[in-house]
């Protein structure tokens, strides 16, 4: 059996002033043909499971294009009909083919297409016809909508945030492609939207309310039929008719008891809605509890300049704090400023150095800061993630700054990153548990390697692209009512009334 692969991931912020082109996917990983095996094999991705899963089970795979960007605003047209056709041209290429597995975000967005996954998916099927089954994984973050479930014979999302299972996923995904190849599965699906758009902290999968409904969805993933249920919390950003929370349950030929699943899953979730809202603690009040703290490390998550949902990634609001309350013993990870890496190479290691660090990408983040600083180290960006996301691939800062500025280490790097592993510190000698506080640009995903370092880890109420206060940022697209965009509104209303189903 050959079975042919592709990728095409981005989580596109629509607010964000980067424009997604294919320069952008080249920054963060952009592969063709072969490649896609040579460096995905034996790791713990979406991409490794899919390759060890069609091993398992003695298929060929022939992969086509793996394109992945740090989320960012649209995609050009340009860019996704390029990414396309190497995925189309790979499928016509390897004719004849017995199945198509891909791997896709879910909340990309481009130019002229709000729903580029379903976009993929029906072009796609379009291609390989009815009789080709189609298989794909998704992001926790994916927007699901009407045409993706239409054109793929069955979806399956992530089911953690932090993401540690995507290669379990990518695993099940060519089990699944199994069964539809030997017939002894027939899909059908039941999609449900409630009325629901978590703030991202909200969606986090180790912590009541969201650990709740992927318990519900487990125990019924369990129940004879059912074959896979997704919950996918949305990336609000995305901002078009589809953004939120979706439920997608796929049994083996039961009607019934998809609906009946779909249903409970939604009304669960519908009960859960207050428990989503989420409370950021102002980041004066925390860098106190850090002072008053003896123990650390403390985390302090700057939730609003998260790169991995799109934001700059340099904004400057919580080292200006901690700068003027003299907090000594952090580590800030990181600060993207190619610029400022440049300056500090140049200086040399050893030696002091004047930036203008941060805050250059846009208005919303803080403003840039000059500081002066001790030049401690110059690398390549380079290092192999030792932790649960992503184990075993390579993640690349770009070429990467360590200034030492007070008595806090500025980690300071060309490329837009989340911290999602303790190596990230590691590689440039720093090490992360003999710090008093660790400041991560992230919103949930240094949770996973993190939390296990940390004493305390607080959400700093912080300005910026990814804030969890919604309502502030004036989304046109999304469907509303939704929740919590229009509490009182929802406060008063029916979900079934809204509920298209
Ligand atoms: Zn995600």
């Amino acid at each position: 059996m050959r079975l042919v692969t592709g990728t095409i991931s981005h989580e596109t912020n629509v607010l964000s002033n980067i424009r997604t082109d294919l320069e952008q996917f080249r920054r963060r990983l952009l592969l063709h043909g072969e490649e896609v095996i040579d460096f995905f094999k034996g790791t713990k991705t979406p991409v490794g499971g899919i390759i060890d899963g069609c091993e398992m089970h003695g298929f060929e795979l022939v992969p086509t294009v793996f394109a992945a960007a740090t989320p960012s605003g649209r995609i050009t047209d340009e860019a996704l009909k390029t990414l396309l056709g190497e995925i189309l041209d790979g499928v016509r290429g390897a004719s004849p083919i017995d199945g198509v597995v891909l791997h896709l975000h879910g909340a990309g967005v481009s130019e002229g297409h709000d729903d580029i996954e379903g976009h993929i998916l029906s072009q796609v099927r379009n291609l390989i016809g009815d009789s080709v089954p189609l298989v794909s994984t998704f992001d926790l973050h994916g927007n699901y909508t009407r045409l993706m479930v239409e054109s793929a014979d069955v979806l399956i999302g992530y089911d953690t945030y932090p993401h540690v299972d995507g290669y379990e996923r990518g695993v099940e995904a060519v089990g699944v492609m199994k069964r539809l190849l030997d017939g002894s599965l027939k899909p059908t699906k039941a999609f449900r939207q409630p009325p629901m758009m978590p703030a991202l902290q909200a969606q986090f999968t180790g912590r009541y309310p969201m650990s709740r409904l992927m318990e519900a969805a487990h125990e019924m993933e369990a129940l004879e039929g059912v074959e896979t249920i997704t919950v996918a919390a949305g990336f609000p950003w995305s901002d078009f008719e589809d953004v939120g929370l979706s439920i997608l349950v796929t049994t083996n030929d039961d009607r019934r008891l998809a609906d009946e699943c779909a249903d409970q899953l939604r009304d669960l979730a519908w009960s859960l809605r207050r428990d989503f809202l989420v409370k950021p603690v102002p980041v004066r009040e925390a860098l106190q509890r850090v002072r008053d703290s003896e123990e650390g490390p403390i985390v302090l998550a700057d939730i609003g300049d998260n790169p991995g949902g799109g934001a700059p990634c340099d904004g400057t609001v919580v080292l200006k704090a901690v700068l003027e309350e003299e907090l000594e013993g952090g580590v800030f990870a990181v600060i993207a400023d190619p610029e400022a890496v440049g300056e500090a190479a140049e200086a040399g290691v050893g030696s002091e150095v004047t930036v203008d660090l941060g805050g250059k990408t846009d208005e919303l983040h803080g403003a840039p800061l000059r500081v002066t600083g001790l030049v401690k180290l110059v690398s390549d960006g380079k290092f192999i993630v030792k932790g649960p996301m992503g184990t075993g691939s390579e993640s690349d800062m770009g070429r990467t700054a360590v200034v030492r500025v007070g008595g806090v280490d500025l980690i300071i790097t060309e490329k837009r990153l989340q911290p999602t592993d303790l190596q990230l510190y590691r590689s440039l000698g720093i090490e992360p548990t003999e710090k008093r506080f660790i400041v991560v640009k992230s919103s949930v995903h240094f949770r996973a390697a993190h939390e296990p370092i940390a004493k305390e880890v607080i959400e700093l109420d912080t300005p910026g692209l990814t804030s969890p206060r919604l309502a502030g940022f004036g989304f046109t697209k999304i469907r509303r009512p939704i929740f919590p965009l229009d509490v009182e509104m929802l406060g008063i209303t029916e979900l079934k009334a809204m509920d298209e189903d």
